[in-house]
Parts: structure tokens; C-alpha cells; sequence
């Protein structure tokens, strides 16, 4: 039997709550949660009908969403121009949960590197989105080491998708690294074609290691990302 499991969270009522437990509030980066809203243009009260203007930023790190390369790279592709073929297809799931540190690296997935095939969508399961209610959400998440980005590159996945916001380390700023500011994975995996879903929902509910995998974001010429419901797919293959 084929069963779809939804990989992106609801966007509703929480997006005002998370900026309470966002703990940049202060920061520009606010925007991405106060630009979300919902509002009648027409009612059933008034006009017997109902139509709303839904108002969203195009990334949006309180449910799954696309980076077209042009989120990072100004001479990248935006979601128009990338071909529908790419949102849809094998994906293949890294069970990264042994990590010890916050950092996805290649050590932590080693032993599972074998199963990445050309054109996957590489799902990097970590569990971090069952703190998605909590302040840590934003906090101290995990990230991608470059040394997995740059297998995930060499081996041509198709893309990344990740159960946690960013896969840069933040953290880098703290410490005052020089750089700390660039996003240097999204560099690595955008700019060689390898795009990136963040913010995905539920990849422990996934139990195939090889699922169909539909991340569609709307065609919106220029977009440099968008929200997607992303839909892993079971049952499909013959046993
Ligand atoms: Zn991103």
C-alpha cells in the first residue's frame, strides 16, 4: 500500500509564538516570523464567498521550505528557472543521529555514504524538529560539516534536506572565526547545483531507506526560495 508522510510542519498560529522563543528578537532576521499573515479580501459575512491575501517571506524556517541558488549566489538560478524534474524523485535517508557534537560530519554517516546515488534527494536525519516548540530550536542546532557537504557535491545528489533551520554552523560567529558571517555550505551545495530544503518535519516517520520524495515549491518567476509540503512516498517499488 502507498503511504505519503508529511515532512513539512503546519504554518499557522505558532509563527507569532516561535518568535517568542526566537532569542535574536532583536534581530533583522525577525522579519521572517512578523511577515507572515493571513487576511480576508473577500468574506462570507460580506460576499458570500471567502478569498485571503496570505502574506509569507519566501524562506520560512518554521516549516520546510526551498533554497533556489540564488538565495546565495547573485547570478544563481531562482525557482523558475529550475526544472520541475528536480523538485520530485529518489531520496535516500541518512540516519545521522549518532553525532556527537552539533555537527553533521562525514563520520557520522560514513558508514551509510554507500547508499547515495547519483540524483538522490539526500535526507539528513538528526530528530532535531521534535524540539521545534523550544527555544533550542534556534539554538545550538546542528549543522553540516563541509567535508559532508563536499561528498554530498562530489556525489552529485540532487538535493539536501535537513530536519533542523540552517546547515551552517552559527555558531562560528560567537567564536569570532574569521568569515563567521558567510554561508559557506550554501555556497558549497548552491553554488554546484545541489539546493537545499530546511526546516523539515518528521524524517524519524520515514521508514524506507530509499522513499519517493516531493518537495514542490510554486513557480513564482524571480523567487529566490519557497515554503513546500514536502511528501515522502512509501510502498511505491515493487518488493
Ligand atoms: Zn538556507
Amino acid at each position: 500500500m502507498v503511504r505519503a508522510i508529511d515532512l513539512s510542519f503546519p504554518i499557522g498560529g505558532n509563527v507569532s509564538s516561535m518568535l517568542e522563543t526566537f532569542t535574536h528578537k532583536d534581530s533583522d532576521y525577525s522579519k521572517v516570523f512578523t511577515s507572515f499573515s493571513i487576511d480576508p479580501l473577500f468574506t462570507h459575512a460580506v460576499n458570500n464567498f471567502s478569498m485571503q491575501k496570505i502574506t509569507l517571506p519566501s524562506h520560512t524556517p518554521y516549516t520546510a521550505h526551498l533554497d533556489a541558488p540564488y538565495h546565495e549566489l547573485q547570478n544563481g538560478k531562482t525557482v523558475d528557472q529550475m526544472p520541475v524534474d528536480k523538485f520530485l524523485g529518489d531520496a535516500v535517508v541518512l540516519d545521522a543521529r549518532s553525532r556527537s557534537g552539533r555537527g553533521v560530519t562525514l563520520e557520522c554517516v560514513r558508514k551509510q555514504l554507500d547508499e547515495i546515488q547519483e540524483n538522490d534527494a539526500v535526507l539528513l536525519r538528526t530528530d532535531w524538529d521534535k524540539k521545534y516548540d523550544s527555544p533550542e530550536y534556534f539554538e545550538g542546532s546542528p549543522f553540516i560539516s563541509m567535508e559532508l557537504a563536499q561528498v554530498l557535491v562530489d556525489k552529485k545528489a540532487r538535493c539536501v534536506g535537513i530536519d533542523f533551520p540552517i546547515p551552517e554552523d552559527t555558531e562560528r560567529r560567537k567564536r569570532n572565526e574569521p568569515d563567521a558571517e558567510k554561508p559557506v555550505i550554501h555556497y558549497l551545495l548552491l553554488g554546484n547545483g545541489v539546493y537545499i530544503i530546511e526546516s523539515m518535519a518528521n524524517l524519524h516517520k520515514i521508514s524506507e531507506k530509499r522513499p519517493f520524495l516531493i518537495t514542490l515549491p510554486l513557480n513564482i518567476v524571480g523567487a529566490d526560495g519557497f515554503p513546500v509540503r514536502a511528501v515522502a512516498v512509501e510502498g511505491l517499488k515493487a518488493k
